[in-house]
């Protein structure tokens, strides 16, 4: 069987093909997951493909590119299980800034991170702040995972480690991958649902090291009854939305603050400021005497 290959994903697509497509929109989309254990009945990359198929329902309305899916993500609290496999943070952050740098180079300006999983969150901030400041893209990092949880959440269970939406992502692309007779042994719903509550604060945020401490079997949640057509109707009432919300906040930015040649220009003022005060601080030291 052939697949019908998608024009958005710019590793199905020509290099001429990706050069026409920046230039008739500047806009381009990394998903990003991780490869951590969902249990005995969801595959260690849902996330991704979580990531993947949102990406791509909210490519189609915005006009844009979706680069290839990065899959690994940080993941600490998972590696007691042997179905993880984590960056470092610092590891990640680089990754990130070094694909923006390469479309950047090719003209898109306008990057949208599109994240699934939560233990990216700080690497991801940091690697765009460099890449608006720096490069002078406009960025914006989409937690897709909590967007899924404000709009279906409630009719789902709730957003959690292996439950309903997660069965749903992967689902929606591959349902060869999805075993929801396996799905015995979810950890106590209360119990999950305080870890989740403490580490989704807004305002008061401890450090949790170990995904045992929500459940001892490392996920929970209720997937049971899930089926391909919701999980469908999820990936394309999420994308829509996602889309909606993401163009009014690519135009409220575009109002706010400078375009990218702008921004560049001020961000090579402030690396030259930077550069005269390092020299400045050098010379009035003593010389040889470490900076
Ligand atoms: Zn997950």
């Amino acid at each position: 069987m052939t697949a019908v290959p998608s024009r958005r994903r710019f590793d199905e697509l020509t290099d001429p093909e990706i050069a026409a497509a920046l230039a008739r929109s500047p806009r381009v989309i990394l998903p990003m997951g991780s490869i951590e254990q969902h249990g005995p009945h969801l595959p260690t990359g849902t996330d991704f493909f979580a990531a993947t198929s949102i990406a791509l329902a909210v490519a189609d309305h915005l006009d844009a590119l979706v680069l290839p899916v990065c899959p690994l993500g940080v993941t600490p609290m998972h590696m007691p299980f042997p179905g993880t496999v984590s960056l470092r943070p610092q590891t990640l952050q680089d990754v990130v800034a070094d694909i923006g740098a390469s479309v950047a180079g090719h003209g898109c300006t306008e990057f949208v991170i599109l994240n699934w999983h939560e233990g990216n969150i700080p690497s991801l901030a940091l690697a765009a702040e460099h890449l608006h400041r720096d490069l002078g893209l406009a960025v914006v990092v989409v937690q897709a995972c909590y967007v899924a949880e404000e709009r279906y959440g409630p009719q789902a269970g709730g957003l959690t480690h292996g439950g309903k939406i997660e069965a749903w992502s992967v689902l929606s692309c591959r349902p060869d991958l999805v075993h929801l007779d396996r799905a015995a042994g979810s950890g106590d719903r209360r119990q999950g649902e305080l870890v989740d509550r403490l580490r989704r604060d807004r305002a008061f945020q401890p450090v949790l090291t170990d995904v045992r401490t929500m459940s001892p079997a490392g996920w929970y949640g209720d997937p049971a009854g899930a089926t391909e057509q919701e999980a469908r109707e999820f990936v394309a009432g999420l994308g829509a939305e996602i889309a909606d919300r993401l163009i009014g906040v690519l135009d409220a930015l575009a109002q706010v603050q400078p375009g990218p040649a702008q921004a560049q220009a001020r961000g090579a003022q402030a690396r030259g400021a930077q550069a005269r005060g390092a020299q400045r601080g050098a010379s009035a030291r003593a010389p040889g005497l470490p900076a």
